[in-house]
């Protein structure tokens, strides 16, 4: 493996400023929309990102005002990004900066990793795009970039790989100083934008529009369909899950999930990891004194995780009146309520689908 060519460098750079998207985090001069943004992006598609980044950024605009965010308002500014403990952790992280920092983020990579919700990239993101300092900042599409340019034919899941990729990053900010930190913010997201934007995931890069075409092992002998190689993920684990939606007229049955685990402190419908039937269904809610007036079987749905899949039954069910104290953690709200209250995605399908129903039939 070679070294990362000065004039290459300048022509991605070159490159970037003209072709770079405009993202309403970017060149804000603001860490705190750095570090926002790419915690928002980690398995995110950035145009879903931009809607969310721009909501979040308007109702919490700084460190210090996330430090004081309370946990219903966050996950509901969060509802539909997924990876709840994403945003559990910035706010972690917004009052360990607060109290211990003064509420700005630490310049050093290993100050800044003690941090919750912080790793490698993220950090590297904040030195390099937020500060200025030259350091690597290596995601998904800077290690396909760099796997192609280098023609890097191992598993890029590899911890050995990545470290390469880091280090061929640095050797050359040690190397070749840049000579502004304008230029060190720039190129950091250039390495990110190209892999964004010309050397795709899915499909066949656009080599002709690549300022890295001349060098590029991949373009050279065409091994983009095979580089970068990716070792089979574990295949995910499948739950049958029943959600019991009981409701009266007006008002839904909502259960506060456990505050450790997935989907944490936030709101569901009542689930069951099994599949039940209607029988069983009735005779769950009559164990907590309810009495079913009506049944009705809705649309199965799926939901997929990184790791595991709901597969997902569920029961809409009309009950007479509710009993005075209700089971153990659980609400009771109206539909407007429902909008109001962190209920992850999985769940609001559900909502949603009651929404088109209820058109329907006015
Ligand atoms: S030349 Fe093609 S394969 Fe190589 S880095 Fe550029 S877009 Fe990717």
């Amino acid at each position: 493996m070679d070294s990362l060519k000065k004039a290459d460098i300048e022509r991605l750079l070159g490159w970037y400023r003209n072709n770079k998207r405009d993202l309403p985090w970017r060149d804000t001069g603001d860490i705190y929309d750095v570090w926002l943004s790419e915690i928002m992006l980690q398995q995110t598609r950035v145009e879903a990102v931009k809607a969310y980044f721009k909501r979040f950024k308007k109702e919490v605009p700084d460190i210090r005002s996330l430090s004081e965010t309370d946990d219903d308002a966050l996950l509901r500014l969060w509802e539909g990004l997924g990876y709840y403990s994403r945003a559990r952790n910035l706010r972690k992280c917004a009052v360990k900066l607060v109290e211990e920092y003064g509420g700005a983020f630490p310049k050093d990579e290993k100050e800044l990793m003690k941090l919750p919700g912080i790793g490698p990239y993220t950090a590297g993101a904040i030195l390099s795009i937020g500060y200025g300092i030259p350091h690597a900042a290596v995601d998904g599409n800077v290690m396909r970039v760099m796997a192609r340019y280098f023609g890097i034919s191992e598993d890029i899941r590899s911890q050995d790989v990545k470290d390469k990729i880091v280090t061929l990053i640095n050797d050359f900010y040690r190397d070749h100083p840049l000579s502004d930190s304008e230029s060190v913010r720039d190129l950091s997201q250039a390495f990110m934008e190209l892999g964004a934007i010309v050397c795709v995931p899915n499909g066949a890069p656009d080599c002709e529009a690549c300022p890295w075409k001349e060098n590029c092992i991949c373009h050279r002998d065409g091994s983009y369909e095979t580089i970068p190689y990716r070792s089979s993920l574990r295949e995910r684990k499948i739950v049958k899950k029943t959600l019991l939606i009981l409701r009266d007229h007006d008002r839904f049955l909502l259960h506060k999930r456990d505050s450790k685990g997935l989907l944490a402190g936030m709101y569901e419908f009542l689930s069951f990891d099994e599949w039940l039937d209607r029988d069983e269904a009735v005779s769950y809610a009559k164990k907590l004194g309810l009495d079913v007036l009506r049944i009705t079987r809705i649309e199965d749905s799926r939901h997929i995780f990184t790791h595991l899949e709901w597969h997902m039954r569920a029961y809409e069910m009309i009950i007479s009146e509710w009993q005075e104290t209700l089971p153990e953690d659980c609400i009771l709200a109206n539909r407007e309520e429902l909008e109001n209250i962190a209920i992850p995605s999985a769940f609001r399908t559900y909502i949603d689908r009651y929404a088109l129903r209820e058109r329907k039939e006015e």
